[in-house]
């Protein structure tokens, strides 16, 4: 029986990334704060929907924005991990990406009573600590590599890549890693960022960016008898009201192709049990 599954998923960064790039001027700083009230917006498109997806918070938005990270548990999502600060791993020390680990997760077992079984790198970009340190702190998925579309893989430590010579392919481990493109990403599809190092100047039609999503699901069901596909969201991208009349206008035709909508953690469950213990 094919099964076709999508998670939707939400990084919830509000003001955080912009603090993460030092952009602390008050305009930047508005854009993040826009989430919240987005969040509350996709919460109650969700629930019309009957739909538990998961939300990656970081600990800086579960710190300041209590009420709004409330209503994502109060909603049944899941919560997973997206650093306390949202500083990408590949710019800290082993040291430092292991104690914005712990001071995330111990924000997220405040609000949610456990800790996180996943993991999404802010900016996505792993060091190479990464993925032995989520071994070492219990997590059961990771979601930032970008190595399959549809079928989740394990993740290997320990590759290594060096100029002039063939790849050597590391160690797989029992992490489960639920890829992901920027190709789903809402950000570098309709974001405008000035700095003075660059400009993204994207703004796209967003029914437009929705049938590609969707494109994306058909393709999956034309190859594959079991996959999974995920879209990342932004609430502050997505929750412009032109994204979200396309956003819930996709949702709901994928609903009619036959898409099983689930959390990431179930998701990741289920692809565990298809690849077999490690
Ligand atoms: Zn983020």
């Amino acid at each position: 029986m094919p099964r076709h599954i999508v998670c939707l998923t939400f990084d919830f960064d509000t003001q955080s990334g912009f603090i993460a790039r030092g952009m602390t001027t008050p305009t930047p700083l508005s854009r993040g704060e826009f989430g919240a009230i987005a969040a509350l917006r996709i919460l109650d498109f969700l629930k019309t929907r009957g739909i538990k997806a998961t939300w990656f918070i970081p600990g800086f938005t579960i710190e300041s924005w209590p009420r709004e990270c409330g209503a994502v548990v109060a909603g049944g999502h899941e919560v997973a991990h997206h650093s306390w600060a949202h500083v990408p791993p590949a710019s800290q020390t082993r040291e430092e990406e292991e104690a914005d680990l712990v001071r995330a997760n111990e924000a997220i077992a405040r609000l949610t009573g456990r800790k996180a079984r996943g993991y999404r790198s802010p900016s996505w970009d792993l060091s190479d600590h990464t993925i032995e340190l989520l071994l070492a702190h219990g997590f059961q998925y990771d979601s930032s590599l970008m190595g399959a579309d549809y079928l989740p893989y394990r993740a290997r430590r320990g590759d290594v890549a060096k100029l002039g010579e063939p790849f050597r392919f590391g160690e797989q481990t029992r992490l489960i890693e639920m890829p992901i493109s920027w190709s789903l990403d809402d950000y570098p599809h309709f974001e405008f960022v000035r700095t003075p190092a660059t400009i993204l100047a994207s703004m796209q039609p967003a029914r437009a960016v929705m049938q590609s999503w969707r494109d994306e699901f058909h393709y999956m069901k034309r190859t594959v008898d079991w996959g999974v596909l995920t879209y990342t969201m932004h609430p502050y991208v997505i929750g412009r009201g032109y994204r979200m009349l396309a956003l819930e206008d996709m949702v709901d035709k994928l609903v009619e192709d036959g898409a099983v909508f689930m959390t990431m953690e179930d998701a990741a469950r289920e692809a565990e049990q298809r690849l077999g213990r490690a």
